[in-house]
């Protein structure tokens, strides 16, 4: 995968930005360094995924076979690092108000088929009946659903 080359700055410090994105374990920051061509590693407590969230750290920079720590144009006085913003121009997709009701539909046919198999317990099995704590949570279910559903006709522009 490409990285970006040039850092950018930020306009509050001076000091360039470096971005990266939260590491596998959770905790910590991997940055690409573009001057020791590697990934840096840095605690990243706040866990924050805003891009505007910066913090500023010392260069991690390392002496390597063609590269002195010390030539870092990090090495002085840090950088700033953050989590690399969302890709421009590539949009996420909003579901169609068609797709919306059909899911909405999906979900309202499953409660009635809970509630028809609740109905046939308590007819048909003896010595059982469905709980009526199940009853009632489909039946909140399906008025959260139909709220919702009412709230986005609503307010759909
Ligand atoms: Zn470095």
């Amino acid at each position: 995968m490409k990285e970006t080359t040039t850092p950018t700055t930020d306009p509050k410090t001076g000091l360039y930005i470096l971005r990266g994105t939260i590491a596998s374990d959770g905790s910590q920051i991997k940055i690409f360094c573009s001057h020791c061509n590697q990934h840096h590693y840095h605690g990243w407590p706040s866990g924050s995924v805003d891009p505007g969230h910066l913090e500023h750290r010392q260069a991690h920079c390392i002496d390597t076979l063609n590269n002195k720590a010390t030539d870092s144009p990090f090495w002085d006085h840090g950088y700033m690092i953050g989590i690399v913003p969302p890709a421009k121009g590539v949009p996420t997709r909003r579901i169609t108000d068609e797709e919306r009701r059909a899911s909405v539909a999906g979900a309202l046919r499953i409660i009635r088929e809970i509630e028809e198999l609740i109905e046939e317990v308590n007819r048909e099995v003896q010595n059982e009946s469905a709980p009526g704590w199940l009853k009632h949570y489909i039946g909140n279910r399906r008025a959260h659903i139909l709220t919702a559903e009412q709230h986005h006709q609503r307010t759909a522009e």
